[in-house]
C-alpha cells in the first residue's frame, strides 16, 4: 500500500513538473521556434571564443568603442541593481545613443541568439536589471535628451534615460509638474519607471506610471521598431501599452515615452502628526478617509524608522511610536478647510503632537527625511532587505501586528516605512550577513511577510516589481494557467525569449532554487519527483 501510494505521488509530481514545463516551453502554439540557438550559448564558460568576439566587435561598431564595454572591472558596475544580494557579470554591456542603435544591437543579439537585459538606473529594488550570464546588458543611460514639451496639450516626449526628476525641473517654470514621484526620483529613468510601473508619496491622489504614459516606442526582441499609444487621451484598439507598462523589460526596450503633464496645484500644506503607535496613526488613516478626503500623499513611518531618520537626516521628527506625514493640494479654496478637518481628525485619533509645515523649506525637510528612509537604514544596521506588499488599507492594522509577531520568532528587526493611503507597506529587515544564517532568516522573515500580505487580500508587489527576486513567489498568487496566459502574452512579442529571461515568470526549473551549482529539489532526493 504504501508503495503504490509512493509510486502515485512520484507518478503525478514528475507528471506536474513536466506538464509546467511543456505548457512553459509550448508558449503560443503557433510561434516559431528559436531559429539557431545553440546551447553551447548558454552558459558564459562554453560560448564560444570567436562567437564572443564576433558580439563584442560588432557591438563596438554599432555604438562606438568607448560605449561597448567588455573589460572585467566595467562589467562588474553592471553585476546587480539595488537588490545587491543577487550579482552576475553580462557577457557584455553595450550603451547606445538612439532609438536606431538600440534596434541594430537588439537585431544582433536576435541574430546570434544572445539574450538582453534592459537597465535604467539601476534603482530597481526586486533584481529585474540583474544581468543573465549568457547576455548583454543594454543600459539607457545615453539616451537622456527631452524631445518635446507641449504644453499646449501637456504632454512631454522624453527618451528613457531622463531621470524622473528631470521631467518635472524642465517644465515647474512653467506651472507644470510629472506626477509619479518614486523615493528614487533624483537618480532612476523614466524608462525604469515604465518598465515597473513605478508608484510614489504622490501616486495615492495621482495614480501610478500607467495613468501618466500616452505612448511609447519599443524595439522587439527582433529588433523591430513598435509604436504603442498614441498622443490622443484613448487609442483605439487593443490596450498594448498597458501591457508594456508594468512588463519589467520583459518584453522589449522602450526607447521612447510620451508623459501626461498636470499643471501645478494652486496650494500646497503639508503636516507630520505623531503617534504613541501604528495602531493609532492607522485610526487617523481610517478617519481621514472616511471624512472623504483624498490626501495627495499619506507617509507612514514607525518608531525604528523615525530614529534611523533623525541619526542620519535631522529632519525633526519628534520621539514617537508612529508618524504620519499628510500632504494636501489642490485649490485653496476647497483645501484650506479640508486642512484644517485633518489636523483635527489626527488629534481625535491620539496624536500627540502636529507640526505644520510654515514654508517650503521645512516642507522639503519633512520630505527630506520620509525620502532618506531606506538609506538611513544603511547607518542603523550593516544589511537590510526593503519588502515591497500591498494590502487592502483596512487590513493595514492586522498585518502590522503580523510583522511584530515575526520579528518576534525569527529574532530579527523590521522597520516599517509606507504608503498608508495606499495600503503599500515597506518593511525593512535588518539583518547581517556575516552572522551565519542571518542572510537566510532575512529571507525567511520577508516571504512570512508577503504570506501575511496575501491572506490580507493583497498582493506579492505594490511598486517594486517581481524581477528575480519574486519570481518564485508567484505561484503563491497565480495558478499555472494563469501564469500560461501571462507567458503566452510575453511570447506575442518576444517569442525567442531574449528580452530579460529569467524574470517575472518562474520557470520550474530555476524555483525554489539558488543560481549556482545544481541542487537537487527536497522532492527528487526523497523520490517524489524527477525532472523531465
Ligand atoms: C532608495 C530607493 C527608493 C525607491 N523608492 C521607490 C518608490 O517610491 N516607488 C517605486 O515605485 N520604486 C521605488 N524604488 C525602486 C526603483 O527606483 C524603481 O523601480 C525605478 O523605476 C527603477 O528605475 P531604474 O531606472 O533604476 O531602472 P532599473 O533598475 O535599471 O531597471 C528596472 C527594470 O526596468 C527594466 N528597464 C529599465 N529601463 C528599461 C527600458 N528602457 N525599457 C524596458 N525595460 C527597461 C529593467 O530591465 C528592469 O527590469 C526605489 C529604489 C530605491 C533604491
Amino acid at each position: 500500500m504504501a508503495v503504490t501510494s509512493l509510486a502515485l505521488r512520484r507518478q503525478r509530481l514528475t507528471f506536474a513538473i513536466g506538464a509546467v514545463r511543456q505548457n512553459l516551453a509550448r508558449g503560443p502554439v503557433a510561434l516559431p521556434q528559436p531559429l539557431a540557438y545553440d546551447a553551447r550559448m548558454a552558459s558564459p564558460a562554453a560560448t564560444p571564443d570567436r562567437a564572443l568576439d564576433t558580439l563584442c566587435s560588432e557591438l563596438r561598431e554599432i555604438v562606438g568603442p568607448s560605449w561597448a564595454l567588455t573589460g572585467a572591472d566595467d562589467l562588474r558596475t553592471y553585476e546587480c541593481d539595488g537588490l545587491t544580494g543577487w550579482r552576475q557579470p553580462p557577457l557584455a554591456v553595450a550603451l547606445p545613443a538612439s532609438t536606431e542603435e538600440v534596434a541594430r544591437v537588439v537585431r544582433l543579439c536576435h541574430r546570434l541568439h544572445v539574450p538582453f537585459v534592459p537597465r535604467g538606473s539601476g534603482t530597481g529594488l526586486s533584481g529585474g536589471a540583474l544581468p543573465s550570464a549568457d547576455g548583454i546588458v543594454i543600459g539607457l543611460s545615453r539616451m537622456r535628451s527631452i524631445l518635446q514639451i507641449d504644453l499646449e496639450n501637456e504632454r512631454v516626449v522624453v527618451q528613457p534615460g531622463v531621470l524622473n526628476l528631470e521631467v518635472t525641473r524642465a517644465v515647474q517654470a512653467e506651472g507644470y509638474f510629472y506626477a509619479p514621484d518614486p523615493s528614487s526620483q533624483r537618480v532612476c529613468t523614466i524608462g525604469g519607471n515604465v518598465a515597473e510601473n513605478s508608484g510614489g508619496a504622490h501616486c495615492l491622489k495621482y495614480g501610478f506610471t500607467t495613468n501618466h504614459v500616452l505612448a511609447a516606442t519599443l524595439v522587439l526582441s527582433d529588433g523591430r521598431i513598435a509604436h504603442l499609444g498614441s498622443a490622443c487621451l484613448d487609442a483605439p484598439g487593443l490596450d498594448l501599452l498597458g501591457v508594456l507598462i508594468g512588463s519589467e523589460g520583459t518584453l522589449g526596450i522602450v526607447t521612447e515615452v510620451t508623459l501626461r503633464l498636470l499643471p501645478q496645484p494652486e496650494w500646497v500644506e503639508t503636516l507630520l502628526a505623531a503617534f504613541p503607535s501604528t495602531d493609532t496613526a492607522g485610526e487617523a488613516v481610517a478617519a481621514i478617509v472616511a471624512h472623504g478626503v483624498v490626501p495627495a500623499a499619506m507617509e507612514m513611518m514607525d518608531r525604528a524608522t523615525i530614529q534611523a531618520v533623525e541619526s542620519t537626516m535631522h529632519a525633526g521628527y519628534p520621539d514617537c511610536g508612529a508618524a504620519l506625514l499628510v500632504e494636501l493640494d489642490g485649490p485653496a479654496a476647497d483645501c484650506r478647510s479640508l486642512f484644517q478637518a485633518v489636523e483635527e481628525l489626527c488629534r481625535a485619533a491620539g496624536a500627540t503632537e502636529v507640526r505644520v509645515a510654515r514654508d517650503e523649506a521645512e516642507r522639503a525637510l519633512l520630505w527630506k527625511g520620509r525620502r532618506g528612509a531606506f538609506s538611513a537604514m544603511g547607518r542603523v544596521s550593516p544589511d537590510y532587505y526593503v519588502q515591497d506588499g500591498v494590502v487592502p488599507r483596512s487590513r493595514l492594522a492586522g498585518v502590522l501586528a503580523g510583522i511584530r509577531e515575526l520579528e518576534q520568532r525569527h529574532q530579527l528587526r523590521v522597520a516599517n516605512v509606507f504608503h498608508a493611503g495606499d495600503g503599500n507597506l515597506h518593511p525593512l529587515i535588518l539583518y547581517d550577513r556575516k552572522e551565519a544564517g542571518g542572510a537566510e532568516r532575512a529571507r525567511e522573515l520577508a516571504e512570512d511577510i508577503l504570506g501575511l500580505c496575501l491572506e490580507a487580500g493583497g498582493s506579492l508587489t505594490g511598486e517594486h516589481g517581481v524581477g528575480r527576486d519574486k519570481m518564485c513567489q508567484m505561484p503563491r498568487l497565480f495558478s499555472v494557467a494563469d501564469q500560461e496566459v501571462m507567458d503566452r502574452v510575453r511570447s506575442a512579442f518576444d517569442p525567442h525569449r531574449l528580452a530579460n529571461p529569467g524574470k517575472v515568470l518562474p520557470t520550474p526549473r530555476l524555483c525554489g532554487e539558488h543560481p549556482g551549482i545544481y541542487r537537487p529539489h527536497p522532492a527528487e532526493l526523497a523520490g517524489l519527483a524527477e525532472r523531465m
